[in-house]
């Protein structure tokens, strides 16, 4: 028996006033679910997201949002809920970088980026699945990285992150699978968004040249992904890891 897709299918994606989360949560927006989109400081740039959203039809609010702070992600979640109501879908999407070869990292280096991706999916998967539980419908969508795979030099702490998001996905999408909800990891390549704005043009030049496609991605090309898995036709994929790389990776 398929349980009923709840009405609306609200939606929240974390780190969305930019880059990849501000197309996810632009795609989402487009199937006609109401949006909330976090941001860490660039509030203005957020409402821009927002207003985007609202510009093309759709729903959207702004939510100031550390998710490495356990009692906030409570407290947005709770507001989410009273705006717009339960939320059905979480992208797991906010990051960052701290780059530094592993005999210089400092512990600061590594945690905030450990805390950032891994300890935030947690904490916000947390905080959203007992609403899911009792639509018995969910899906979380976990934004890790090619870099779980194959690990990047100067990113030690992004990888272990990143693959750590590929345990933590697997272990919950068993745990909830039968309450309805899928959990899965999408792991984008070389995309061009801010964070990879600021690369050298060597490196930038000697990965496009490993890139099969021969470009980077553009955040719509994640966003394509992710909208896909949030939606009722991906009901029986669950605990996957999916790359959207342009055949960087083909494992
Ligand atoms: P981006 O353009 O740098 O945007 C990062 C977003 O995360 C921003 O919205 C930022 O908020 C938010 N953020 C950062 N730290 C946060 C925190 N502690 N709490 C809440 N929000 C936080 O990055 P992007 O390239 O779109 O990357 C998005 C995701 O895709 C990340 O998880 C990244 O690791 C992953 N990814 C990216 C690539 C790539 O090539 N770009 C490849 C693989 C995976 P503010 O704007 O307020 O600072």
């Amino acid at each position: 028996m398929t349980t009923p897709i709840p009405e609306p299918t609200v939606a929240l994606v974390t780190g969305a006033s930019r880059g990849i989360g501000r197309a996810i949560a632009r795609a989402l927006a487009a199937t006609g679910a109401p949006v909330a989109i976090t941001y860490r400081e660039q509030a203005e740039m957020a409402l821009e997201a927002v207003r985007e959203i609202e510009g093309a039809g759709g729903r959207a609010a702004a939510y100031q949002l550390d998710v490495r702070d356990g009692a906030r992600v409570k407290e947005v979640v709770e507001e989410v809920g009273t705006h717009f109501g339960p939320i059905a879908m979480l992208v797991n999407n906010a990051g960052l970088v701290r780059d530094n070869y592993l005999r210089f990292m400092a512990m600061e280096e590594w945690s905030d980026v450990l805390e950032t991706h891994l300890n935030g999916a947690f904490l916000c998967a947390k905080a959203v699945l007992a609403g899911m539980q009792r639509l018995r419908w969910g899906r979380i969508i976990n934004i890790s990285s090619d870099a779980a795979f194959v690990g990047d030099v100067r990113r030690a702490n992004y990888s272990a992150a990143k693959a750590g998001l590929l345990g933590f996905t697997r272990a919950l999408a068993r745990e909830v699978a039968p309450q309805g909800i899928t959990v899965n990891a999408i792991c984008p390549g070389m995309i061009a968004t801010e964070m990879t704005a600021e690369m050298e043009e060597t490196r930038r030049q000697g990965l496009l040249r490993g890139i099969p496609a021969g470009r980077f991605g553009a955040p719509d090309d994640v966003a394509a992904l992710a909208a896909f898995l949030a939606s009722p036709a991906a009901a029986y994929i669950t605990g996957q890891a999916i790359s959207v790389d342009g055949g960087l990776h083909m494992g």
